[in-house]
């Protein structure tokens, strides 16, 4: 199978072209995409490097699955729709088997979030998946790291620590298996699903942003809750506290000592939830947002003047808990 036999068995789709905001998809140098008016473009992109981002034996339609969910997730955080996206491939070699399962898993979530894939590239290399996304965001609404102010309230969607403790059980860690038991992952078949098949936050991100002025700064957590509201508090120029006792902890973290508990709440990564800070005003209407689009919301602190994070216990006290978020040249 020759490359271009490749991109047009697996990948070009008939009839997922002629999309509204597709005005022309694969085929020629560029694809032509054409937002709304009033809205502005969101591009984002992320890569997914084996070895690095994956195993070498991970299930390829979970791969396709996860590749395309870490870029919706950052159009989620801004409050854009999904308008299209690029699939840079470099393929150690051209398998039917394995290119057929990652489509399968790739299309299935980008079908579901009215996604077309709109170009790319395939070269021969260690394998590399490289997505673009882009979407719609209406002028003005979106969601930046830069609006949070003080006295706002912050939000967790779902919970956070579940990818990472898959991960450690998956590598055989110690303190996870001591603590979990040799058969946590069999028992807890979500664990494996939140680290391979995350859940972008498309809906309710969309949904917030159109809650306009209320709703001020969003990210979406790929590195730990703790080290991505960092980037939240440093470009906004503000601090904040979060209430240990208001974090969900899933039953799977439950037997974990509390320092190993807090690093996967705080520093676990791979979450893909959505943090989000609003007035309080603006309470009833996140509710509402979150009931709308069958998303767990939780809120979990609020901004503070004074610069930093604080845990605060059930008492008040602020925990001594690090906030080393993911690094990849640290
Ligand atoms: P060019 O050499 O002009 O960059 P290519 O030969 O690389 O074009 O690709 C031909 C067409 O196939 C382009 O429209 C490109 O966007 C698309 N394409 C290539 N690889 C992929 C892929 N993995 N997924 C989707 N489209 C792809
Ligand atoms: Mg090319």
């Amino acid at each position: 199978m020759g490359e271009f036999e490749l991109i047009r068995r697996h990948f070009q789709r008939e009839g997922h072209m002629a999309r509204s905001p597709v005005v022309l998809g694969i085929g020629d140098d560029c694809a032509l995409l054409q937002p709304r008016p009033g809205h502005q473009l969101a591009v984002s992109t992320d890569m997914l490097v084996q070895g690095r981002h994956f195993f070498a034996d991970v299930d390829p339609q979970a791969l396709g699955h996860k590749a395309l969910a870490v870029n919706l997730s950052d159009l989620a955080a801004m409050g854009a729709r999904p308008l299209g996206f690029t699939l840079a491939l470099a393929l150690p070699e051209a398998s039917d088997a394995w290119l057929g399962a990652f489509a399968q898993g790739l299309f299935a979530l980008a079908d579901q979030h009215a996604c077309p894939l709109v170009g790319g590239d395939t070269t021969r290399g260690p394998l590399n998946i490289c997505i673009t996304v882009m979407g719609e965001v209406r002028h003005g609404l979106s969601m930046q790291r830069s609006q949070a102010q003080v006295g706002d309230d912050l939000y967790l969607t779902g919970r956070t620590g579940e990818a990472r403790l898959a991960l450690e059980l998956m590598r055989g860690t110690d303190w996870a298996l001591l603590a979990c038991g040799p058969h946590a992952l069999a028992q807890h078949p979500g664990l494996r699903e939140r680290l391979e098949r995350p859940t972008p936050r498309l809906e309710l991100g969309t949904l917030l942003a159109v809650l306009g002025s209320a709703v001020h700064a969003a990210i979406d957590l790929s590195d730990g809750l703790a080290g991505d509201l960092g980037h939240v508090l440093a470009a906004s120029g503000v601090g904040a506290e979060i209430a240990l006792a208001a974090l969900p902890v899933a039953p799977a973290l439950q037997p974990l000592p509390m320092t190993h508990r807090l690093d996967c709440l705080l520093n676990g990564g791979d979450d893909y939830e959505l943090l989000f800070t609003a007035a309080p005003i603006a309470r009833a209407a996140v509710k509402a947002a979150a009931l709308a689009s069958h998303t767990p919301v939780q809120r979990i602190g609020r901004i503070s003047a004074a610069p930093g994070l604080r845990v605060l216990d059930a008492s008040g006290h602020a925990l001594a808990v690090s906030t080393r978020s993911f690094d990849h040249f640290a």
